[in-house]
């Protein structure tokens, strides 16, 4: 009898044990779940926001570009009267030297429209694009590490003196260049028939984006020269138009069809060009 009630206390007591155990896991299980539940939703909050203030859109943006525009990078103009085209291989090195050195950004055409992104950006954008920027200018912008825009001639590409698809190529891949559209064939755009406007516009950016894998956005008027029909066309398949003339790009004041740029011509000394960049401003409102 006695021995019966003993198991009895002890059968009670092991319940009682089995039972505080199991209610033990089962709580530890609750809690390890719901802090595993919370850190989840922790880190789901901490990539929203990450994502939100990339997605974060300014309320407003006032910024200043100086936009350069380059031709020729070479020593020699040889029998050429347009000798201010022509830049010195150890001017432009000289400017790109000073670009680094002063802590500006160099934008491409196309990023000009982030330009929350940037507090000192700058723009240096080649037209026509000879052979010669590939022998002289690239070199260089490779060793100081500088985005640069090149406006190419669509139809010249592999012609005499001009550069190769696997230049532009070895070029597009190092990042450092943008390919933007100078047109087909380099005519003033104003004086030709609006078929042949539509085909030196589109068909340029066409053949450039097949070319190249890339989407064209900018188109550099031939010789600056435009009207309103050449503005309507471009913005069929363009999102920016570059002038040859008008100082530096404002946000506020420029029309993107319509963007300013700054002469950077053989006698433009360090001090002008540096003058130039230190007009460069970014005020960001969020
Ligand atoms: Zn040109």
């Amino acid at each position: 009898m006695k021995n019966k009630v003993v198991l009895g206390i002890l059968l009670v007591l092991l319940v009682i044990c089995v039972v505080f155990v199991c209610l033990f896991i089962y709580f530890n299980n609750k809690d390890t779940n719901i802090s595993k539940k919370d850190s989840v939703s922790v880190n789901i909050n901490k990539d929203m926001e990450i994502a939100q203030s990339n997605l974060r859109v300014p309320k407003d943006v006032v910024a200043n570009v100086p936009i350069f525009m380059y031709h020729f990078v070479l020593d020699d103009y040889g029998e050429n009267p347009d000798v201010e085209n022509f830049i010195k291989p150890s001017t432009l090195e000289a400017q790109l030297k000073y670009i680094k050195e002063n802590n500006y950004e160099p934008i491409f055409i196309n990023e000009i429209e982030h330009l929350e992104n940037y507090t000192k950006p700058v723009a240096l954008t080649f037209d026509d694009v000879f052979v010669y920027f590939y022998d002289n200018a690239y070199p260089l912008i490779k060793k100081y590490n500088i985005k640069v825009t090149l406006n190419i001639i669509a139809d010249y590409i592999n012609g005499e003196n001009y550069l190769t698809t696997e230049q532009i190529k070895e070029m597009l891949d190092s990042g450092l260049v943008s390919v933007e559209s100078h047109t087909l064939t380099h005519r003033e755009l104003i004086y030709l028939s609006d078929e042949e406007k539509k085909k030196e516009i589109l068909d340029s950016k066409q053949k450039l984006d097949d070319l190249f894998d890339i989407n064209v956005s900018t188109l550099c008027y031939p010789v600056g020269k435009y009207n309103d029909t050449v503005i309507d066309i471009v913005k069929e398949k363009y999102k920016y138009g570059l002038m040859m003339t008008g100082g530096v790009y404002n946000s506020k004041k420029h029309d993107l069809f319509e963007i300013p740029r700054i002469y950077a011509n053989r006698s433009m000394s360090l001090n002008t060009f540096a003058n130039y960049l230190s007009t460069s401003y970014v005020k960001v409102t969020w």
